[in-house]
């Protein structure tokens, strides 16, 4: 495996080159040791999870292209850009936005395919989740770019990008972490255990903070609805949400990507570089994406946290995160995990809640 060995040999040689490297490391490492406790907390079928969750609300992602409406938002993105001092084109020629739902306000929510259509190898990527994180959309939008002018050079791959999931907290004044509804759209997702523990968890573990209010019940808002149907509708088999600014990179997902199957020097040696970053667990939340798509569908996700919602450091943060991001984005992953993932995806309860 010289691409592996390649990567060892680069984990070995400098910590803050592979920060995202690690991120790999961690699609691949992951076992009880380096998350705590989490997967134990979910000990149930992906069978009973996907029913559970998606019954209550059946998936209503429409796929539009409407012309005017994605230029009124690509003037909007630019508007924002520009006050931003960011030198990024939001709406770029080859790149065809597909609306994929509306926000609280009406805005349309967004995303973007580049790459193989029938590659199996589908990673999907979300930023902007809270509207007050901005420098998560300078690297949804730059990866996009970048993906477009580096194609040829990538292996075979298929990226979704939804760069903007908060429209309404990001454009209005001032910007706000919750959606227009005063939900954090990443408390919301109907995980198994949301009702019985989001608001308890609020009120108890973050003091009935605004800003992290789950809603009153589980799946109410668009911003969430829409990410769950991207998910039902691309079939990803990886998954990054960046956020910021709290420094932390977090894992969830299937523990078939064990310590076994990988060189153990490799595992290691990124071990050794997770800790050193303090690049630790963010914790276990109801009604996270981490818990909805990693733990209950089982689909590798990571939630990348940057160091800081500074728009200067935007520009740095893209350049420092690119090649993590392209490995990420190029990675095969091992056939076994690859069955153990697509089986999910090919189970009833999954292509019954599935939008064509
Ligand atoms: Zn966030």
């Amino acid at each position: 495996m010289p691409e592996l060995v390649s990567q060892m040999w680069i984990c070995s040689r400098s910590a803050r080159a592979v920060f995202l490297l690690s991120v790999l490391a961690l699609l691949v490492t992951v076992n009880s040791y380096a998350l705590g406790n989490k997967n134990q907390a979910s000990g149930h079928s992906l069978e009973s999870s996907i029913q559970s969750v998606t019954s209550s609300s059946p998936s209503q992602v429409i796929s539009s292209t409407d012309s005017e409406e994605i230029e009124r938002l690509c003037e909007k993105m630019r508007a924002s850009v520009k006050s931003l001092k960011w030198d990024v084109e939001p709406c770029p020629p080859d790149i065809e936005w597909k609306i994929g739902g509306q926000s609280v306000e009406g805005q349309p929510l967004v995303h973007a395919e580049i790459g193989n259509p029938h590659s199996k190898n589908t990673t999907l990527v979300f930023s902007m989740v809270h509207g007050d994180e901005v420098t998560p959309l300078y690297l949804g939008l730059e990866l996009l770019q970048w993906v477009r002018m580096n194609r040829d050079t990538l292996g075979d791959f298929r990226l979704i990008v939804a760069p903007l999931i908060n429209p309404d907290s990001f454009f209005k004044k001032p910007r706000s972490r919750v959606n227009s509804r005063g939900v954090d759209v990443n408390r919301n997702f109907p995980t198994r255990d949301w009702n019985e523990r989001a608001l308890k968890a609020w009120k108890v573990r973050f003091h009935s903070n605004p800003r992290r209010f789950p809603g009153k019940e589980a799946d109410s808002e668009p911003e969430t609805r829409y990410q769950r149907e991207l998910i039902a509708l691309a079939k990803p088999i990886k998954i990054l949400s960046v956020h910021a600014p709290l420094n932390f990179m977090d894992y969830d997902g299937p523990s078939q990507l064990s310590l076994a199957r990988f060189p153990k020097d490799y595992v290691q040696e990124c071990l050794k570089l997770r800790k050193s970053l303090k690049a630790t667990s963010g914790g276990f939340f109801p009604g996270s994406l981490g818990n909805y798509a990693g733990q209950e569908l089982g689909i590798p996700t990571l939630t990348l946290e940057l160091p800081s919602a500074d728009p200067t450091k935007a520009r740095g943060y893209w350049e420092q995160f690119r090649p993590g991001i392209r490995t990420m984005i190029e990675y095969q992953m091992p056939e076994v995990a690859l069955r153990a993932i697509t089986d999910r995806m090919t189970s009833t309860q999954w292509r019954e809640n599935t939008i064509h």
